[in-house]
């Protein structure tokens, strides 16, 4: 059976603080596999593509240009229930509801720059890993870490 796999993105407020390597550590440190990683300029036509479903929203203008603000890192993660665990991982939305130990929780305030995305299905995942990544993703097997993550 395929890994699954989520889309995980630091917004433009997390390169800039210097918080990419923080997040990946989080994914790396949790047991989960690196399967694509790029820094990139967003543009409008990404975005609307990536955030189509909050078209309708009123924070919607003030989120394209909170995107548009600075590059982008954006990975894709692999691994058992990772599009639940990886939301988990980055805690609520809104940074002031999300627990201490959580991306969220630890390292940022308000909801308009609460520093990362994460997929919120297995469905979103794949549009948007095709989205932003699409020459796709690297398949690899990690032979001895493997065993030692998963019974
Ligand atoms: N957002 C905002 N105000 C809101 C809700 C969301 O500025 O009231 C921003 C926030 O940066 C959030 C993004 O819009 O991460 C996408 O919203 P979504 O509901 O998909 O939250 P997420 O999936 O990122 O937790
Ligand atoms: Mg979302």
């Amino acid at each position: 059976m395929a890994e699954e796999r989520t889309y995980i993105m630091v917004k433009p407020d997390g390169v800039e603080r210097g918080l990419v390597g923080e997040i990946i550590k989080r994914f790396e440190s949790k047991g989960y596999k690196l399967v694509a990683l790029q820094l990139l300029p967003t543009s409008r036509e990404l975005l609307n593509e990536h955030y189509c479903d909050l078209k309708d929203k009123s924070f919607f203008g003030k989120l394209i240009n909170y995107m548009l603000s600075g590059p982008v890192v954006g990975m894709v993660w692999e691994g058992k229930d990772i599009v639940k665990t990886g939301r988990r991982l980055l805690g609520e939305t809104d940074p002031l509801n999300s627990a201490p130990g959580t991306i969220r929780g630890d390292y940022c305030i308000d909801v308009g720059k609460n520093l990362c995305h994460g997929s919120d299905s297995v469905v979103s995942a794949q549009r948007e890993i095709s989205l932003w990544f699409p020459n796709g993703v690297l398949s690899w097997e990690r032979h001895n870490v493997h065993k030692l993550i998963y019974e």
